[in-house]
């Protein structure tokens, strides 16, 4: 066998497994079709963390709540950025009202959460800052809901996993999976592998061995993503439930930018979505959008499907807009079940530590000086929006399953996100990167393969 376990897909919850068993003596591979893991995580360095009070499903509760609890000690080990934040979730007032916030709370109580009140809107004027603009009856307050990055969370997965002997194989895609005498043979666009155990993470793809008729009630809505620049501050988290399963959340990010989402059952513009956020918040106009894009907000059952764990394969089914919190719960029963199924030992030399990270940005001047005497790139400013240095880019490309697209140094770093959206520093950017990796400026890509971002040299300027 060439492995013990191939992980298939480079996500959140497949980095989180590969952390997991790397602690255990096996020989672990992880496969994921994009150059670089973490693709599908918010491209806005917040997500938000949940503690199971607004999800429906018993088990989907749970492992928030796992997450939840286990979230502020693993972020302070991997040295990810992660914040607990006070959010407030407002219904707001329409006919057919369906007392959300009265239904919330009375799972809350029966599900044993601590830190949650429910107020009326006359407490709220008396009590909280808010800016927004809601007509709303009731709402409910939670101590336990927060912002992480989530690209560092599954990056910090996967480098402690890679520096813990998993394997990566970045930018090969899975084509087949078969079930074989004593194992799987996984046929993937490069190579063939086999292997005794497969944990399948791709979302929706089993390639025809899962024995699941999807039992998830699809909910995908549409979501508008909006950028707010630091002309508008906001410290708290608020959700609108609105009319129709039409949300709006309003959360700050770790740049002290605000992350907008507005989601809707149909597909709206980006004019008529601004239109609905600027009704909640009226102190913003057009100016202060930095960034928008347009994704789908999935709400299914999130499923760890062990049928066929006796035979060695595991599905993960569903895709959920609070997976970042679930992932530790996923990954944790997942490495009970690959450990009972095939014998290893826990590793004496595991290595939990992340290799350093500096953010110049956060960092005081006397940390900033004595980095710089040590290492001069430090001291060179490449993004001045955000405050990164060369140092951090050459960082980011040189760490372990270091960055080797545009868009892994923006996940990594920072660089890129800021005012400009890296006009000022991109090309500065793709001639460290093609230097670090030895390759032509032509050849950088932008994050999928054939997403060159310089076509061709401009060589005649030298002859005229
Ligand atoms: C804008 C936005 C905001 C979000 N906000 C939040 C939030 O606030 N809180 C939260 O918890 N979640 C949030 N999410 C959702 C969360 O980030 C995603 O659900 C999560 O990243 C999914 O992780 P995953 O590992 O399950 O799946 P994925 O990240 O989709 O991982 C699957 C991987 O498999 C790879 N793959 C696919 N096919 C193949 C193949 N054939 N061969 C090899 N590899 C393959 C894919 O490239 C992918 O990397 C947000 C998502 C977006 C886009």
């Amino acid at each position: 066998m060439d492995y013990d376990v191939l992980i298939l897909g480079g996500g959140i919850v497949g980095c989180s497994i590969a952390y997991e068993l790397s602690k255990y003596s096996l020989n672990v591979s992880i496969i994921e079709k994009e150059l670089d893991i973490g693709n599908d995580v918010s491209e806005l360095n917040a997500s938000l963390t949940f503690d199971g009070m607004e999800i429906n499903n018993d088990l989907n509760y749970y492992m928030e709540y796992y997450g939840n609890k286990n979230m502020k000690d693993i972020t302070k080990s991997f040295n990810v950025p992660f914040k607990k934040l006070k959010s407030i979730i407002f219904e707001e007032d329409f006919i057919g009202n369906n007392n959300l916030i009265e239904k919330m709370y009375t799972r809350s109580i029966r599900r044993g959460i601590k830190g949650i009140q429910k107020i009326s809107n006359h407490n709220l004027k008396f009590g909280l800052q808010a800016k927004v603009n809601v007509e709303f009856n009731k709402a409910i307050i939670s101590k336990n809901w927060g912002v992480v990055s989530p690209y560092d969370l599954a990056i910090a997965y996967g480098e402690i996993a890679f520096d813990n002997g998993v394997n990566f194989r970045l930018g090969e895609k899975v084509i087949e999976i078969k079930k074989v005498s004593k194992g799987f043979k996984v046929t993937t666009t490069k190579n063939k592998f086999t292997c005794k155990f497969v944990i399948n993470t791709i979302p929706d793809d089993d390639y025809k061995l899962g024995n699941k008729v999807k039992e998830n009630i699809s909910k995908n809505n549409n979501m508008k993503c909006f950028l707010i620049n630091k002309k508008f501050k906001i410290k708290d988290i608020f959700v609108v439930l609105g009319e129709n399963d039409e949300d709006i959340f309003i959360y700050p990010n770790f740049n002290g930018d605000t992350i907008a989402y507005v989601i809707t059952k149909d597909e709206i513009s980006y004019e008529d979505a601004f239109e609905k956020l600027k009704d909640k918040l009226p102190g913003i106009n057009c100016d202060y959008i930095n960034n928008s894009y347009s994704t789908q907000f999935f709400n299914d059952r999130i499923m760890i499907d062990d049928s066929k764990v006796s035979k060695g394969y595991i599905k993960i089914d569903g895709k959920n807009y609070g997976i970042v919190t679930m992932s530790q719960f996923i990954a944790n029963t997942i490495r009970k079940m690959v450990i009972e199924n095939i014998p290893s030992k826990p590793k004496k030399d595991f290595y939990e530590k992340r290799r350093e990270v500096y953010r110049f940005r956060d960092m005081t001047n006397e940390e900033r000086n004595r980095l710089i005497s040590l290492n001069p790139k430090y001291g060179k400013m490449v993004c001045l929006c955000n405050k990164v240095t060369e140092g951090e880019i050459i960082d980011s490309i040189r760490r372990p399953l270091g960055a080797r697209t545009i868009d892994g140094i923006r996940k990594r770093t920072g660089a890129m996100n800021g005012d400009c959206y890296g006009s000022y520093c991109m090309s500065k950017i793709i001639s460290i990167l093609a230097n670090e990796t030895n390759k032509d400026i032509t050849e950088i890509l932008e994050k999928s393969a054939g997403s060159n971002i310089i076509m061709s040299r401009i060589k005649q300027f030298k002859e005229i």
